[in-house]
């Protein structure tokens, strides 16, 4: 039956029933609103856009039901106070990197970036068809949480240094900063990893405090002019190949919201996550091009011989630190058995294919 007739029906008084020929009464749904606070100051680039772009997907697809407002770090607390704002109920969501986090759970640093781990398209697919989503939403509801992909950098790079790196020993006795697994890895090569926020790092690497840095890639590292302070900009950045951006939301404000707007708030981070590294990808290819024409700056490649050695002493840390802890453990395994079928295929797509691509031939004028 049409629902004019069955309307026209019911108001003849066939069915009576004046639940259902009543015009719908207009109910006001309740207006949420949320605060997100950051580990990046307010629209930093590449890493804050993330946020940035959740809070307004969020907020414009629900109509305004559920209103997101972002916070930039130190704002309401510091950078990476905002896990603990989030897990006590001070605010709602937060915004930042996993490996921020490694302090209270272990785990969360391997979600992060592994050293000679995924790649960004890897790491995704690991979250959503290989069983990281659920790790992760485990890893996360003892910090409180619950746990979305909300933005990756890509593939980063090794890192400025003054003076060029021919081996394994030149490691030894290095002040860098570096922070999460890369920094275990340095370590374990001689080296002394140095961890300091975003902003410190400038002023450290030119008044000679550290001896060497890694930031994000050419994007972020050309805004903060670290140019300026070394000579050398070693590619690529093995211990962080996909670093994944975390959105973090109080657990019992996630099981209180409605299921349409759970919904949205899963497709904007699925969104921001997408967004996020389209933003790196394009920004790094322009900044790159700055930094060597219009800096001058040095771009070199680290030397087999140092990236064979700190791929082998890599995975000897990742197995001694996670033999202490048997979450790190269990993500550990389920991310190496990833990475071995993922060897297994890019070798013969993406690592092949870009190989074809810088081929010597002539292409397009
Ligand atoms: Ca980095």
């Amino acid at each position: 039956m049409k629902r004019r007739d069955f309307i026209a029906r019911a108001s003849g008084g066939v069915v009576a029933s004046s639940a259902i020929v009543a015009a719908p009464a207009v109910i006001e749904k309740p207006k949420i609103q949320w605060r997100m606070v950051t580990t990046w100051p307010k629209n930093f680039p590449g890493l804050g856009s993330g946020a940035s772009l959740l809070a307004k997907f969020i907020s414009e697809a629900s109509g305004g039901r559920l209103q997101v407002k972002v916070y930039g770090a130190g704002e309401i607390v510091p950078a990476l106070e905002s896990m603990d704002a989030v897990a006590n109920g001070t605010v709602e969501m937060g915004h930042g990197a996993p490996y921020y986090w490694k302090g209270k759970v272990p785990a969360a640093q391997y979600i992060a970036a592994m050293p000679f781990g995924l790649t960004a398209q890897e790491q995704n697919a690991w979250f959503q068809y290989g069983g990281g989503q659920a790790l992760a939403d485990r890893i996360y509801a003892e910090l409180g949480c619950k746990f979305f992909p909300s933005g990756n950098t890509g593939v980063q790079m090794g890192g400025w240094f003054n003076k060029r790196m021919n081996s394994l020993e030149d490691y030894k006795g290095l002040k860098m900063r570096i922070p999460g697994l890369g920094g275990e890895v340095v370590k374990a090569a001689g080296g002394t990893p140095v961890l300091l926020a975003g902003g410190d790092i400038p002023p450290a690497l030119q008044s000679g405090a550290i001896d060497a840095t890694e930031w994000v890639g050419p994007y972020n590292d050309l805004a903060f002019g670290l140019y300026k302070s070394a000579k050398y900009y070693y590619y690529p950045g093995w211990h962080e190949p996909g670093t994944v951006l975390d959105n973090f939301v109080n657990l019992k404000a996630w099981e209180k919201l409605p299921a349409n707007l759970k919904e949205i708030v899963k497709a904007a981070n699925t969104a921001a996550n997408s967004m996020v590294l389209s933003e790196f990808v394009a920004r790094n290819n322009a900044s790159l091009a700055t930094l060597v024409n219009k800096h001058g700056v040095k771009v070199l490649r680290f030397p087999d011989e140092i990236l064979n050695g700190l791929g082998t002493v890599s995975g000897e840390v990742l197995s001694d630190l996670t033999s202490r802890d048997a979450l790190s453990k269990e993500v550990f395994q389920s991310l190496l058995k990833f990475r071995k079928n993922a060897i297994g295929w890019s070798r013969l797509s993406e690592q092949t294919y870009l190989a074809a691509r810088s081929l010597p031939f002539k292409y397009g004028t």
